[in-house]
């Protein structure tokens, strides 16, 4: 399969009153279409940047990101974001807030909004779409902020350590969740985590980075398929995030 996403070299420097902190100091790696790559690394090591300079938001001081065979050089609508947060606006119905998202990409036309719908209601949402964010549980809130995001058919989708502030047996679910309705779309994406058997029972490869200013010091290919639950208990998964703890613990 062809390489959808590429990053050649890029690195990144932040200016502050303080001096210059270097946060990237030539990232390489490539996601192929339909490739769902996790991103593990210390602590401030740049992860979030990554995905910045992914988005666009932030411009390299050094080397390049080239998406679809576009050089990205400023902020664009390709790219969709999932946060730790799930950023629905209480005020708003599930389908006011999908809507929005549409509004806000300047994407409302007819034929998305009939498309977010029919996601609704693929992924179960249907019966809730006039329901309030508060009426829904956390999962089902993330599943709609999720769909608020594919809506406006990204295509790469950057999630950084989205489930974080869910409780562990939640976070399982969600993840599952997630997982399964970005395969279902074939949608490319990139997750940053801090825990790594996610890394792992979420990706296909798993993408370590070295502690600040960072390098990708190893990739590893994950050798089996499926969810995160099913990949917890397999011994070949522990044994992989064992070598991706080892990896993150040697400098
Ligand atoms: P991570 O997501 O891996 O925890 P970040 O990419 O957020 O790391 O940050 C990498 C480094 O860059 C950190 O040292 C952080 O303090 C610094 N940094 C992040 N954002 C900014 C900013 N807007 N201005 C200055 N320094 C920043
Ligand atoms: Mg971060």
């Amino acid at each position: 399969m062809s390489d959808i996403l590429t990053l050649d070299g890029v690195a990144l420097s932040y200016h502050t009153t303080d001096g210059e902190t270097e946060a990237l100091a030539g990232v390489t790696f490539s996601a192929k279409r339909g490739e769902f790559l996790s991103i593990v690394g210390p602590s401030g090591c740049g992860k979030t940047t990554v995905l910045s300079v992914v988005a666009g938001l932030l411009k390299p001081t050094a080397g390049k990101v080239t998406l679809d065979g576009c050089e990205v050089t400023a902020p664009h609508g390709d790219v969709g974001y999932m946060l730790q947060k799930d950023t629905l606006f209480e005020w708003l119905t599930i389908s006011a807030n999908v809507e929005l998202g549409l509004r806000v990409q300047k994407k409302l036309t007819e034929e998305n909004r009939a498309y977010a719908r029919a996601l609704l209601e693929k992924y179960g949402l249907g019966e809730f779409a006039e329901h309030y964010p508060s009426q829904l549980s956390g999962g089902m809130r993330q599943r709609a902020a999720l769909i608020r995001t594919l809506a406006f058919r990204p295509k790469l989708l950057l999630l950084d350590e989205p489930f974080s502030a869910l409780d562990f047996q939640t976070r399982l679910d969600v993840a599952d969740d997630v997982g399964n309705i970005i395969r279902q779309e074939g949608l490319t994406a990139l997750l940053v985590t801090h825990d790594v058997p996610e890394a792992v029972g979420m990706g296909d490869r798993v993408i370590v980075l070295s502690p600040r200013p960072a390098v990708v010091k190893k990739i590893f290919t994950v050798p089996v398929n499926g969810t995160l639950s099913q990949k917890r208990v397999m011994p070949v998964a522990n044994e992989l995030s064992e070598a991706v703890w080892k990896e993150l613990r040697t400098g």
